[in-house]
């Protein structure tokens, strides 16, 4: 089909040129004496993205599913106890993980659309006297009904309490995105995947780990053996890994880091929450409902969006595919059918959005959903210039002095 395919699920995300250029790479050899000239820049940066000093980041050859795993097994031992909370498809898959591996966890039911509760987790955590939580699981960003959290009221929650267990943070859809901040908000590990801020393909799973959560690693008794942080230490100290790394997706990385660096971290939660808002303000135009029940949860990396009774978000989805050779994202779990997502994550502007938009109006339209043609796209576009930068300076090019040297004599 002509036409760019525009990802509009919330990962994976558009892979801007220049890094797929970058990954475009032969093979080599990953015991070279090179390799850690690619390799130690990579951690070093990783630390900047997390903010964090003192965490000590891994890229696993996996995904963000593997790096859930890789927290629990590295610092948890069969039995233990740990706290977490549901509210969407992949709060409810690392709970299932939990479960499976032996944990004993106790689970907080939360409505679809809201966040984690810090009160709950105060209570909760004030009331184990005798400090039985080893742990306790949150999901930052829950992609499936474009809710964020807040980890810094969880921190303070916890805090309150007075209580030692481990916070464990899933951004898998948030980090290098929205604001995450490692050492402030003392998250132990921060699990994230490459594929959504990091805008590369699946392949990496990419955690951070404190000096806490290494610490509990040493008395740790669930069996590890691919995730051991102890093995990725020992090798990545001089820059290299114990088993095959992803040659490509590490020179992916290492361009995704410069262009994220280059832009600025703040500058690019600030990008993502303008960007978000517009969205927003196209779902209120439709006069259609997020999924996320308050401001405070919206999600600035993507939007679960109601569709009105007796529709189904699965046909919008479809519709957008075949027709128009785009991707929503679809409802999981409790909410499928009702609602689809638009990802706003990773290499995108304006421009790029407002296509995403667009095109959800037409498969709106398509099956009978009654949205006005253009109302979201307006409301998006208001936003947009009512909220615009000043004017980026022109370029102005440099002497030509070195073109008029290169000429030979006699030209005029
Ligand atoms: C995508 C996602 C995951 C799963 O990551 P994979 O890389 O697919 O294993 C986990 N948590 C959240 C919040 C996600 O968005």
């Amino acid at each position: 089909m002509a036409g760019r395919n525009f990802l509009f699920v919330p990962g994976p995300t558009n892979s801007p040129d220049r890094i797929l250029r970058a990954m475009h790479v032969p093979q080599e050899d990953h015991r070279s004496s090179a390799f850690p000239e690619l390799t130690l820049p990579i951690f070093r940066d990783l630390k900047k993205v997390f903010k964090t000093e003192t965490g000590t980041p891994f890229v696993f050859p996996g995904t963000g599913t593997g790096g859930w795993e890789s927290a629990l097994v590295n610092t948890l031992s069969p039995g233990d106890k740990v706290l977490s909370f549901r509210y969407g498809q992949f709060s409810h898959l690392w709970i299932d993980m939990m479960t499976r591996l032996g944990l004993d966890v106790t689970v907080v039911d939360v409505e679809w659309g809201e966040g984690a509760p810090p009160e709950q987790i105060q209570d909760l955590l004030t009331k184990d006297t005798a400090h039985a939580y080893k742990a306790v699981c949150i999901v930052h960003n829950e992609t499936a009904t474009g809710v964020t959290s807040d980890i810094g009221a969880v921190r303070k929650a916890i805090d309150a309490a007075k209580h030692p267990a481990l916070l464990f943070v899933d951004s898998v859809s948030g980090l290098a995105s929205i604001d995450f901040r490692m050492d402030e908000w003392k998250v132990d590990i921060a699990v994230t995947g490459s594929q959504k801020g990091f805008m590369l393909p699946a392949g990496a799973g990419i955690v951070c780990v404190g000096p806490r959560a290494l610490e509990a690693g040493k008395t740790a008794r669930l069996p590890r053996c691919y995730w051991s942080y102890e093995d990725m230490i020992k090798a990545n100290a001089t820059g290299y890994f114990p088993y095959t790394p992803s040659i490509p997706m590490l020179y992916g990385l290492r361009e995704a880091l410069t262009m994220l660096l280059e832009e600025g971290m703040e500058n690019v939660y600030a990008r993502h929450h303008r960007l978000a808002e517009g969205c927003r303000r196209a779902v209120a135009a439709w006069g259609l409902s997020l999924c996320s029940k308050a401001p405070k949860w919206h999600s600035d990396t993507v939007s679960a969006i109601m569709v009105p009774p007796g529709f189904n978000g699965a046909d919008v989805i479809d519709v957008a595919y075949r027709r128009y050779n785009f991707a929503l994202g679809a409802g999981l779990n409790k909410v499928a059918g009702k609602l689809f997502r638009i990802g706003h994550l990773g290499d995108l502007n304006e421009i790029t959005l407002l296509a995403g938009i667009a095109g959800a109006e037409m498969a709106m339209r398509d099956v009978g959903i009654k949205v006005e043609l253009g109302k979201g796209v307006a409301a998006a576009q208001q936003y947009w210039l009512e909220t615009q930068k000043p004017l980026p300076p022109k370029h102005v090019a440099p002497p030509a002095e070195a073109a008029v040297a290169k000429k030979p004599a006699g030209v005029a």
